[in-house]
């Protein structure tokens, strides 16, 4: 039997290795140089003014709900069709997640039914929304921006499958996801089936100061050590009569001015992110080859009801495709070793959210794409030979 083909995989490579072993050899394996170093090189390539590193996808969520003041009773938009974090961060913070559905060609947050939501309640009703560039397709953030712009929305970008991946603007210019020009914040992680893998992981972009300087604390108990920025009197904090009006405050002196929390990515994570950001465009174009290979190959089947679009700027996290007889290719496929997965069971219908009222036959394209989608291997060490075979096994499942 072949071995076992994934979905998705990350690729270690000797340099992340060496790259690791040298922080843990070093004096700081957290709270130390790389993680800043690991955020500059981040920024840099996402195009934006600052970004946060944090220990995972969701904690990155968290954060941003926390920065954007979410709280209770808030109504905040999500799409269905994403992992079940780009709603629960509106939970954590005791907000409203309301669902809209997807557009069946894109598999993204249909922005036009979204107006319809919007315009059919009092403004002000919505506080924030949460698009996804769900598989690694941008959604189109200029749009979503006017939009969230009108209606005083604020917008935290998920752009945990698609780093490196932008969208052709109105002008036709390429606007990478992350890059803090639309949305307020935007979000990635590094689980390893992401484009980055740094065990657990993840980060937040900004363009806002205010915003980050926030996030900084949120990530760390809500503790600042920034002078100018203490509540408490200095005289109190050092315990000593103030002798001098530029004194300043002991050493040791820090505040905990909110409460925040320990969501910390580790040095030697950061040195993992810092290796394989090196190699990240190698990978989305690999990624790129290997999803031009899938679309010729099933173009035209008759069993094939859609498939993931080859837009510019894809970055492919998931490679899909809606099938006829979902679940007999699925389970055809396990029994020659390849692990193709379902991405996503509708958030809306999971039974925690149930409880809130949702229902069968609310979100009709969402949960039709449910029926018939199948996330195909997809990561850039998926050899020739292992696609042919995915493709071939494909191929004659159907005939
Ligand atoms: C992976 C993922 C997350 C959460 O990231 P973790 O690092 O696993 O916590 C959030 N949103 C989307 C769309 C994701 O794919």
């Amino acid at each position: 039997m072949n071995p076992v083909i994934p979905y998705g995989r990350q690729y270690i490579t000797t340099e992340d290795i060496e790259a690791v072993i040298s922080v843990l050899k070093s004096d700081t394996i957290t709270q130390g140089p790389a993680i800043k170093e690991f955020e500059d090189l981040f920024a840099d390539y996402i195009g934006v003014k600052y970004a946060v590193a944090v220990s995972n996808g969701t904690a990155a969520l968290h954060l941003c709900a926390l920065a954007l003041d979410v709280s209770k009773g808030q109504k905040v938009i999500t799409t269905p069709i994403t992992f079940a974090a780009s709603a629960n961060c509106v939970r954590y913070c005791g907000g409203e997640v309301v669902f809209s559905d997807i557009d069946p060609e894109t598999y993204l947050l249909d922005i036009e039914k979204v107006k319809t939501l919007l315009a059919n309640s009092p403004k002000g009703t919505y506080k924030g929304i949460i698009p996804v560039d769900f598989a690694g397709r941008a959604f189109n953030l200029e749009a979503f921006k006017e939009l969230a712009y009108e209606y005083e929305l604020w917008m935290i970008e998920d752009a945990c499958h698609a780093p490196g991946g932008y969208f052709l603007d109105s002008a036709l210019q390429q606007q990478k996801c992350g890059s803090g020009k639309f949305a307020d914040l935007a979000i990635f992680s590094f689980h390893p089936v992401k484009h980055i893998a740094c065990g657990e992981g993840g980060m937040i972009t900004t363009n806002n100061k205010a915003l980050y300087e926030k996030l900084l604390m949120l990530r760390s108990h809500g503790i600042t050590k920034d002078q100018a920025s203490f509540m408490n009197p200095l005289d109190w904090a050092s315990s000593n009569a103030i002798t001098s009006p530029d004194a300043d405050y002991p050493g040791w002196y820090m505040e905990m001015q909110e409460l925040g929390y320990n969501y910390r990515l580790t040095d030697f994570q950061a040195a993992l992110g810092i290796s394989q950001l090196s190699r990240i465009n190698w990978s989305l174009e690999r990624r790129r080859e290997i999803a031009d290979r899938y679309a010729n190959a099933f173009k035209g089947r008759e069993w094939l009801l859609g498939q993931s679009g080859s837009v510019p700027g894809h970055s492919y996290h998931l490679y899909i495709i809606e099938v006829k007889n979902r679940l007999g290719l699925y389970n055809y496929l396990r029994t020659h070793n390849i692990f193709a997965q379902v991405h996503y069971i509708p958030t809306h219908l999971m039974p925690y959210y149930k409880q809130f009222g949702w229902k069968e036959g609310d979100m009709p394209f969402a949960e039709n794409y449910y029926k018939h989608c199948l996330s195909l291997p997809m990561y850039p060490t998926l050899s020739d030979e292992e696609q042919s075979f995915v493709i071939q096994s494909i191929l004659k499942f159907y005939e």
